[in-house]
């Protein structure tokens, strides 16, 4: 089975995110548990969490669908202390969040070097970063998000999704997301049903798809290669189509949360229905 959903919105609260997911015809979904660019957020009540799981059971979605996505203001590969520990306790915080709403999956951007660390060392903090937070919290896996690789952003290329996994110490609470157009516009082909064969072949060569836990389905205005995070409508963009047919007629991709973060919200329901339009 495929779950296709969207990043929805979760204004007024985080209860209305499953009606928003439902009403585009989502059979999973993607929120921001608290505002994605503020660094505090007041806790979820108690109300706010039984509202949520009470309207996720009335749609239909199970929580394994859901895939939260974390702050942008969070670093876990910071250079610098201070940043490194603010942005830890933020991810913690997020991770408490999302056990607090029974939900089993955090999908995060690895972190960035900000020109000051090597690569390596930075992502060896982020794996730190993980293992301390996992260290905390039960039940929730951390979901690595591949990157476009704009400016000092890890993550990029599958070696460093791979890099921090292998530094992770709870293997069986790790996992990545791929976004289509952050893999695109990170230098690999997926226009045609030989490019995609030969990218995920690398993907599982390099990373495995037993870790794969989600995927963010976007077409990509920028070139091939651009390493610039612009994301556009499915179809409208330089990737195409052929991408999207070849994901939602692959077994690899059944199971986990396939979400949308394209441009045009009006578009979502549309574009759901010709996704699953696409399986046989
Ligand atoms: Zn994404
Ligand atoms: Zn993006």
């Amino acid at each position: 089975m495929k779950y296709v959903g969207a990043h929805v919105s979760a204004s007024g609260g985080v209860q209305n995110a499953p009606l928003n997911a439902n009403e585009i015809g989502a059979k999973a979904f993607a929120l921001f548990t608290k505002n994605q660019r503020q660094w505090h957020a007041k806790p979820l009540t108690e109300d706010a969490i039984e509202m949520f799981q009470t309207n996720l059971r009335e749609v239909g979605i199970e929580s394994r669908h859901v895939l939260p996505h974390d702050s942008y203001l969070i670093n876990l590969g910071h250079p610098e202390s201070e940043g490194l520990d603010k942005s830890r306790k933020a991810f913690l915080d997020e991770l408490q969040r999302c056990e607090q709403l029974g939900l089993s999956l955090l999908n995060f951007h690895p972190g960035a070097t900000l020109r000051k660390i090597d690569e390596s060392k930075s992502l060896q903090r982020v794996a730190d970063s993980i293992n301390w937070c996992l260290d905390q919290t039960q039940g929730v896996t951390a979901v690595i998000e591949n990157t476009a690789g704009q400016g000092s952003t890890l993550g990029y290329t599958f070696e460093h999704l791979a890099q921090i996994i292998d530094q992770v110490e709870d293997k069986s609470r790790i996992g990545v997301c791929l976004d289509t157009c952050h893999t695109f516009v990170a230098g690999y082909d997926m226009r045609t049903t030989s490019a995609c064969d030969k990218t995920f072949a690398e993907f599982d060569q390099v990373v495995g798809f037993q870790y794969l836990r989600g995927m963010h389905l976007n077409d990509s205005k920028p070139e091939l290669g651009a390493r610039v995070d612009r994301h556009h409508s499915l179809g409208q963009g330089k990737l195409g189509w052929e991408v999207f047919r070849y994901i939602m007629q692959d077994q690899r991709f059944s199971e986990i949360p396939l979400i949308l973060e394209t441009i045009d919200d009006t578009l979502w329901a549309e574009e759901i229905a010709s996704l699953y339009g696409f399986q046989k």
